[in-house]
Parts: structure tokens; sequence; C-alpha cells
């Protein structure tokens, strides 16, 4: 099956919190209807304490799950939240949202991943809303020789707590002890990828160590053997075909609705009220 395989760069973002971006500007095409996937954190707090202060959001969603660690959240319409070790957050932008995500200094390891959803044209603009799921509300499905923790879509009919998508996506957290096989199936018109957390494994006979993403645009089936233990996400979307104008935190379809965004945020009419 064809597929592309992409490694994270280090980098910073936010007023300095240490991540590796795995994908983001340069392969909306390849992973439409997804944006941009961070792995944030560090095990040194001085690499995230900064965190993300306030800064706006429109036209898509942020997928947040924490592996360790907690980070406070807050916005502009008062919400506020501590994001824990397995919880995860979908929040759906849509026509803007003002928020802060700050990690809170641990002594263990403080990591997680923000995954973007890009929202299609009608629902750009879509009132803003936020599901904060519980480790505990997650479902595990035991598997042999592993587990499959379903975070949104079905895993056999096991459904996950994120309920009434926008974008038909599924998301998936796997763990698979060494020697152990797991099949995943990339439906026609979706894109569809396993980000490997930890561990070294074949996908689709592809060895990958940490940190690589391998992508999948066409249907098929997405064989997975440990090589070692692994721990893996398996995610899978819709794709939009729309075009996608983004700047910085924001992704519309075209310049002018970017440039209304920015002259919002200017002149304080960025947030719609209800
Ligand atoms: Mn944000």
């Amino acid at each position: 099956m064809k597929k592309m395989i992409l490694q994270g760069q280090s980098t910073y973002d936010g007023a300095g919190v240490k991540l590796k971006r795995i994908f983001a500007h340069d392969h909306t095409k390849l992973t439409d209807p997804f944006l941009l996937l961070d792995h944030f954190g560090s095990d040194n707090p001085a690499d995230y304490v900064k965190g993300f202060p306030w800064h706006p959001h429109r036209g898509i969603e942020t997928v947040t799950y924490m592996l360790g660690g907690t980070v406070e959240h807050g916005d502009n319409i008062g919400n506020a939240g501590t994001i824990g070790p397995g919880d995860i957050q979908w929040m759906t932008a849509g026509g803007g949202v003002i928020h802060q995500e700050m990690p809170q200094p641990s002594n263990e390891m403080m990591h997680g991943l923000q995954l973007w959803v890009n929202l299609p044209a009608k629902n750009k603009m879509m009132e803003p809303r936020y599901r904060g799921i519980l480790e505990n509300e997650v479902p595990v499905v035991k598997i042999p020789g592993g587990e499959v923790r379903v975070i949104a879509g079905a895993y056999k009919d096991v459904e996950g707590p994120v309920k009434e998508l926008i974008v038909d996506v599924k998301y998936l957290d796997i763990r698979l002890k060494k020697g152990t096989s797991l099949s995943h199936e990339a439906k026609k018109g979706y894109t569809s990828f396993c980000y490997l957390i930890s561990g070294a494994g074949e996908f689709d006979e592809t060895k990958l160590e940490q940190a690589h993403v391998i992508l999948f645009t066409e249907s098929g089936s997405i064989d997975v053997k440990a090589v070692e233990d692994i721990h893996y996400i398996f995610v899978t979307g819709k794709q939009l075909g729309e075009p996608i104008a983004w700047g910085g935190p924001i992704v519309m379809n075209t310049r002018e609705e970017l440039e209304t965004a920015f002259r919002e945020l200017d002149e304080g009419t960025f947030i719609k009220k209800r």
C-alpha cells in the first residue's frame, strides 16, 4: 500500500514548550482532514512551564490527549479544567475560542499529543464546544497480547465516548506486547495514520521507531507487528478535499476569511455573541 513516513522534528511553540512536530503545514494534502500533530512534553519542567498562554482558534478542532502529567485549561467564556493522564479534551473552536493551555510542573514525564482536525466550510463558524473525557470513561478492549482504548469512533462493537463528531474520525490508543500483531482498515476516502509513542514495530512491513508517523491515503489493511512492546495511536478521518487558508492558530478556506479573522482579533469582535 502507498504510504508516507514522517519523523517528528524538535521545535518550540507557545511561550516556549519543547515539542516534536510530527506533521503540519507541509503535508496538508496528504493528511486531510488532519492539519497538525504535536507530541509535546519533557521530563524537565523548564521545557514546558511557560505553556501556551492566551491564544485564539477558529475553523478547527484541537484534540489534546495527555499521556503523563497535567495541563490546566481556561478560556474566554469561563470554562476551566484540568486534563490529566489518559484524559482527552476534544475542543471544537468553531467560530472562535480564546484559551490557554498550561502544563503543570511534575517530577514525572509530562507529555501528550495534540491533533488538529480541520472543520469543513459549513461548520467553520459553528458555536464552540468542549468534550472533556476522563481516563476512566475511555473503554478498554482486551485483545490477545494487548489492549485498545477507544477514544472516538468504534473498535469492533465498542464505541468511544466522543460522540456527534463533525468530521468522521476514529481515534484508538493501542498497546501490543512484543510479537503480537493487529490489523487496521484504511478506508477509501479516508486518511489513516499510526503514530508510534514508544517501542519499535512494523507497520505494513515498514519498521518504525518512536516519534515516527506512517500515513495512508488509500484503502487497504494496515498490518502492525510489535517488534518490541509498542504503544501507538491509530487515527483515521474522512477527507474534506477543501481549500485551506492557514494563519497560525486559525484555519479557514480562503485568504479573505483569514484576513477577517485577524481584523476581528484586532478590533475585539473575534468572539461571537450567541
Ligand atoms: Mn490552543
